[in-house]
């Protein structure tokens, strides 16, 4: 029997983190908007953008070649010998963008290693075609077709012949750059093709994966199905979870074969749900979950089950059908980025990237040495050597009241001009400008009403409480007077205590009105107690966001009101997709309820002391060791000589330096995700929300695009193609998933009290509201 407190933290992780899906994400290449690389002359389209599917591929085929063509790169006529664009790979998106090309009278070649549209002319025969989203019309020239891999391929064919597009079987083994054109290298050829433009849309189809088993390399093992005829009466095992091992197995079912199938996950999700559920139908109990395969002959196959048990079957035929890997070493030979690959490049901007954000942490933060050296030597940027007269000067010249100089503004220019000597003031103003500058831009790229509001919640939050507040708004109160008495003085004595004679009122403790504690720790673990901020405090903590997690989930603080999450959606939106997946980085989820713990601990031994001394006196022997641990661990533990205490490793380090350094290279949420206890102490209070991310089952074809953009790590998809309303805690409703996913399966909700779904009025999706605009006409409700 387990030790119980280590049962009872297993139960406790279960019950909070460990239940939740935690499937992984492939690793594609690291792309920007419409396919951008970090090579302006390289773009890329189809299925390696992440999405499989035939209308996307077709549209991003063409969309690359005009946003090509918008950009200017074919105003000049290219030298003798060098082509407009080149397009590697004839599948759906590579022929989409050679017909695109075409019509605008590009000179341009297409280089295919294979057969011309080799991924169909692969596909089983017979094959369905479904044509998702249903209503989507792609943007191309190119049309989607034919309710079989045999229609569908006739009528490609023909509208590629008929406009004269050219396949030329070529494999294209890498790239090189030079400074006005891409250098096409072709295998087995001395000559490389040179080209202004390149097109890069060699699909997923790389390298089939291997089981690494004895006896894989047997004929009647093969990774294709061509004709299912061919397997009638025969015993067949298919391994793989996908979608085509499930169309192989529904084919060679109804054509008569044996069928047994192998996955080695729990559940069939990495495959569209009607598929999965006609597999369930076609070959119950010899569909196995949790089991590989460990060896093949010619007669019979070992499987071996999770928990150990092995059992042979007899057999004819294995398909191995668990996938391919993408290009990667096409992609690394060409130096174009592939998601969570660490090599030098990458370690080195990491690195850079982390000690910029540390340096200018330090900076800021008084009593770092770095803001030590900063103000001994008054090197630039001093903040102590910029003269406020010349500050108040500037306010006075653009903002004069009639050329006066004594404008309403002046006095604005005169409160600034308090803060030019405080590195405080300059971070928090640049992180304002960040969020303003990248919120608008989020505003103009997703453009959905969810987004827009959200986004402008953040921003005004981040301005106006967090920012104008304590560095303006209240000051100019007091300028005016509003502090000297009466209640006003009252309100702020307790709320912006002055701590010693003639030192300014500590207007800073305002942003406790937006950070609760344990967030913001320093309104609650003060010398004395102060009282009105410790109600609010309590109240925020205890009351309010319990309150609102209840009905919005734990998104309605991080996503809608905290300004780490107003970082993170706004200048993190371009590096959601960076955040690590998988069982093994959700063990990590529980750092934070150590944290938590922490901070919980300090309150104790915070609150303890205040009531003991107050009650017996300094004398208080447990009061005065209560003060003496509060103190030695909130602000001077140095266990050899690392500073293990609350302020400096949790408040200073984890929150400012970790926090922000790891934005560019693991997303704009590790923080929130891993460290912060305050999404620790929402967490336990979102398994009690009503807040759901509802799916659409029917329409969503597991293409893993909303697991791969959350930022908070979740397995969406794992939830969605099982018509299994989302419920991890973790979510930050930032609306990504929902935004992203092509056929509009996602929709924000909640549950009523009777347990029925009720869907947010705000709407979301993009595809829902084209649909929703379809069907009203044009209009939107
Ligand atoms: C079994 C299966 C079933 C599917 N069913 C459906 C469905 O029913 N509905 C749907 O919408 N989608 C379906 N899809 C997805 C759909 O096929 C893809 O989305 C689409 O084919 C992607 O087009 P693409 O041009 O990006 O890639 P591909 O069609 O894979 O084309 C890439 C081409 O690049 C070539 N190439 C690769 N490397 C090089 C190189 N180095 N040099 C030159 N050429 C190169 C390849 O030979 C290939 O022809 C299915 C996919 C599979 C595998
Ligand atoms: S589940 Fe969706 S809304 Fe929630 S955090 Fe992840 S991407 Fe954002
Ligand atoms: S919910 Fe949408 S994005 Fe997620 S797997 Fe399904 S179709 Fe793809």
């Amino acid at each position: 029997m387990k030790f119980w407190p280590s049962s009872l933290i297993s139960r406790y992780t279960e019950w909070l983190h460990g239940q939740w899906y935690g499937g992984t994400v492939e690793r594609l290449p690291e792309v920007g908007p419409l396919g951008a690389t970090r090579f302006s002359r390289v773009r890329i389209a189809g299925d390696l953008l992440g999405i499989p599917l035939l209308k996307f591929a077709s549209q991003t085929g063409a969309q690359v070649v005009n946003e090509f063509a918008e950009q200017g790169f074919f105003w000049t006529v290219p030298p003798p010998g060098m082509q407009e664009m080149v397009i590697i790979g004839g599948g759906v998106s590579g022929s989409a963008a050679a017909l695109e090309a075409k019509l605008l009278g590009l000179k341009v070649r297409l280089l295919e290693t294979g057969v011309p549209l080799a991924t169909l002319a692969n596909f089983q025969v017979g094959k369905p075609i479904f044509t998702f989203p249903t209503n989507m019309v792609p943007k191309s020239a190119l049309v989607i077709e034919g309710n079989t891999k045999e229609t569908l391929l006739a009528s490609l064919q023909k509208q590629l012949s008929d406009k004269g597009v050219v396949f030329e079987q070529k494999r294209v083994s890498h790239l090189t750059y030079a400074r006005d054109h891409v250098v096409v290298h072709i295998e087995g050829e001395k000559e490389p093709i040179l080209a202004k433009t390149v097109v890069i849309a060699v699909g997923r189809s790389g390298n089939f994966r291997r089981l690494n088993v004895p006896g894989e390399d047997l004929g009647k093992v093969t990774n294709r199905l061509h004709d299912p005829n061919d397997y009638k009466g025969k015993k067949v095992l298919v391994v793989g979870g996908g979608d085509s091992a499930c169309e192989a197995v529904i084919t060679m079912a109804k054509a008569g074969a044996d069928i047994w199938m192998a996955v080695r996950g729990r559940d069939l999700s990495r495959s569209k749900a009607d598929l999965a559920e006609e597999v369930e139908r076609l070959i119950p109990g010899k569909l196995l979950f949790e089991t590989r395969v460990k060896e093949i002959t010619e007669t019979e196959v070992t499987l071996i089950k999770s928990d150990g048990l092995e059992f042979p079957i007899e057999n004819d035929n294995v398909f191995t059908l668990i996938g391919r890997e993408p290009h990667r070493e096409f992609l690394r030979k060409s130096r174009l980025p592939i998601a969570f690959e660490w090599g030098l490049t990458r370690w080195l901007s990491f690195l850079t990237a982390f000690l910029t954000v540390a340096f200018i942490y330090m900076w800021k933060s008084e009593g770092s040495w770095v803001a030590n050296a900063f103000a001994q030597r008054e090197w630039f940027p001093a903040p102590s050597t910029i003269d406020p007269n010349d500050i108040i000067a500037w306010f006075g010249k653009w903002f004069s009241y009639k050329g006066s100089g004594y404008g309403p503004f002046r006095i604005v220019g005169e409160i600034f001009a308090k803060n030019v000597h405080s590195p405080g003031f300059y971070y928090e103003l640049l992180y304002t400008i960040i969020i303003l500058i990248f919120g608008i831009k989020r505003i103009f790229k997703h453009n959905t009403p969810y987004i827009t509001r959200q986004t402008l919640s953040l921003v005004l939050i981040q301005t106006i409480p967090l920012f104008l507040l304590p560095y303006l708004i209240l000051p100019l109160m007091e300028h005016w007077g509003w502090f000297k008495s009466g209640p006003g003085l009252w309100i702020a004595d307790q709320l912006f205590p002055i701590p010693e004679e003639g030192a300014p009122r500590e207007f800073w403790r305002s942003v406790g009105f937006i950070f609760a504690w344990p967030l913001f720790i320093w309104n609650a673990f003060t010398a004395a107690p102060l009282k009105l901020w410790l109600a609010i405090g309590a109240f925020q903590t205890f009351v309010l966001i319990p309150l609102l997690i209840r009905r919005y989930g734990k998104g309605v603080y991080c996503g809608w009101i905290c300004s780490c999450g107003a970082m993170a959606e706004t200048l993190g939106d371009a590096h959601r997709a960076k955040m690590p997946h998988g069982p093994f980085w959700n063990k990590f989820n529980m750092v934070g309820q150590v944290i938590l713990a922490f901070a919980f601990a300090l309150l104790f031994l915070r609150v303890g002391s205040w009531i003991l001394i107050g009650w017996q006196g300094e004398a208080s022997p447990i009061g005065s060791a209560f003060q003496r641990w509060f103190e030695y661990w909130a602000i001077e533990a140095k266990p050899f000589g690392i500073p293990l205490n609350y302020s400096t490793f949790v408040d200073f380090f984890l929150s400012g330096i970790v926090g922000v350094g790891l934005y560019f290279h693991f997303s704009g949420r590790t923080w929130c995700r891993f460290l912060c206890p305050l999404a620790a102490l929402m967490n336990i209070y979102a398994r009690f929300s009503r807040f759901r991310i509802f799916a659409d089952k029917k329409k969503c074809i597991s293409c893993n695009g909303c697991t791969s953009i959350c930022h908070q790590g979740i397995d969406v998809m794992n939830f969605a193609n099982k018509g299994q309303p989302m419920q991890d805690p973790q979510c930050v409703r930032c609306s990504a998933c929902v935004t992203v996913c092509p056929t509009g399966v996602l929709s924000f909700g909640y549950l009523d009290s009777s347990g029925n779904p009720v869907l947010d009025k705000i709407l979301a999706s993009p595809t829902q509201i084209r649909e929703l605009k379809l069907k009203n006409g044009g209009k939107k409700s």
